[in-house]
């Protein structure tokens, strides 16, 4: 049977829709090709290929580019497509509890424009979102492409979000809670717009451009002043039926007694996560025990990782506990998902190998041996680049209609 053959009703727009999105992804991935290199790689037939590269030209997502070299059959050098890249836009937008990045993508997720600004507080959501709708226009116009096409924005806030109805849940260093993300966003901007946290953003990231090296199925612990995880399974992002999957620092452990964020109490991320850090320095020097950070006048997480690198005992056992637990939150990455590659993304990351030998010790006791054959444990490699990146090519991914395909050689 031949993939374009008519079909009824909703399964010949289903056919149109894959045919289109392939001939689309030969043209980007491996363009310049013809019509009738398009026709030979997907079986499809030479009329049906032209109409969708027809509808693709009038869209502006393919131009032609004159003919080719030479011909296959020696007749008329065929016409060559490409991918037009700056035929509409994808914005990524990452709010931090300090800082806010705008990044503007071109349709094949390639930065034209970035702008980053303190995140005003105490403005409150609707400002917050207001400015970042005028930041995003004003870096559209900045670069040179006024009125250009926004096809998706990837929207990207520190806390709890609801995927599927576009909220942030609750994010307590913003302050924000159950705020519509989404429609805001998308009435200010008139596109699609995309909510995850910022660990699911740093795992695409990392997948697509650092240090996943497109693994496809990775796990992101992502620490920083909280704890939680992006959990990608073939590239994209496991969601949940809430949106809320991969809140792993909100598991509790018995023995830990401290009160969350969240309400419960014993949660991981009370003893693995910045605050935490604090919380265990603060309390040994209560303790009298002799540290370098007693002379600071007050200090962070930071302060604490410094002083560890610099030799101070004290902290080098708080980094050291840290790691411990972090490990143990690698191991539930592990052991439930048996990703190819662990990346240790957020602000802990940076501490590096004092935290990192600890993590991978604890992450290989408590794993199961077959779930942790060949699984690295690896730094992040973007840093407090991630986020953003995230929230660009998550809103490029959204904004392709996604099929998996692989083509014939
Ligand atoms: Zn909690």
């Amino acid at each position: 049977m031949r993939s374009d053959e008519p079909r009824r009703g909703a399964d010949h727009n289903v056919m149109r829709e894959v045919n289109r999105s392939l001939v689309l992804a030969l043209v980007k991935e491996g363009g310049p090709v013809s019509r009738a290199s398009i026709a030979r790689s997907t079986t499809l037939a030479k009329p049906t290929v032209s109409a969708i590269v027809d509808e693709l030209i009038a869209d502006g997502l393919v131009r032609e580019i004159g003919p080719g070299s030479t011909a296959v059959s020696g007749g008329r050098p065929p016409i060559l497509l490409e991918f037009n890249a700056r035929s509409q836009l994808v914005v990524g937008v990452h709010i931090g509890a300090r800082r806010t990045t705008i990044a503007i993508g071109d349709a094949a997720g390639e930065e034209v424009a970035r702008r980053e600004f303190p995140t005003p507080r105490p403005a409150g959501p609707e400002a917050v979102l207001r400015l970042v709708a005028d930041e995003v226009r004003a870096a559209i116009d900045g670069a040179g492409l006024p009125g250009a096409k926004i096809a998706a924005v990837g929207a990207v806030l520190p806390g709890l979000t609801d995927f599927h109805a576009g909220v942030c849940l609750l994010a307590p260093n913003l302050g924000w809670r159950d705020v519509p993300v989404r429609d805001v966003l998308a009435a200010e901007l008139g596109a699609p717009v995309y909510v995850h946290n910022a660990g699911q953003a740093a795992a695409v990231a990392e997948n697509l451009e650092g240090a996943g090296e497109r693994a496809g199925d990775l796990a992101l612990l992502y620490a920083g002043t909280g704890l939680s995880a992006g959990v990608l399974s073939d590239g994209r992002v496991f969601h949940g039926v809430g949106g809320t999957a991969g809140e792993i620092g909100h598991n509790a452990v018995p023995g830990i007694e401290e009160p969350c964020n969240c309400g419960n109490v014993g949660c991981l991320e009370t003893v693995a996560s910045g605050p935490a850090i604090v919380r265990a320095a603060q309390r040994a020097l209560a303790d009298g025990e002799p540290s370098a950070l007693a002379e600071l006048d007050g200090f962070d997480a930071r302060d604490v990782a410094a002083a560890a690198q610099a030799g101070d005992r004290v902290a080098g056992r708080v980094i050291a506990d840290v790691g411990e637990h972090l490990g143990l939150a690698a191991s539930w990455l592990i052991n439930a998902y048996n990703p190819a590659l662990v990346v240790v993304g957020g602000g802990l990351a940076a501490i590096g190998d004092l935290l990192l030998d600890p993590l991978r010790a604890a992450a290989a006791r408590h794993s199961l041996a077959p779930a942790l054959r060949g699984v690295e444990i690896r730094a992040s490699v973007l840093g407090p680049d991630a986020e953003v990146r995230g929230a660009v090519l998550l809103a490029l991914q959204h904004s392709e209609t996604y099929y998996r395909v692989v083509f014939r050689a």
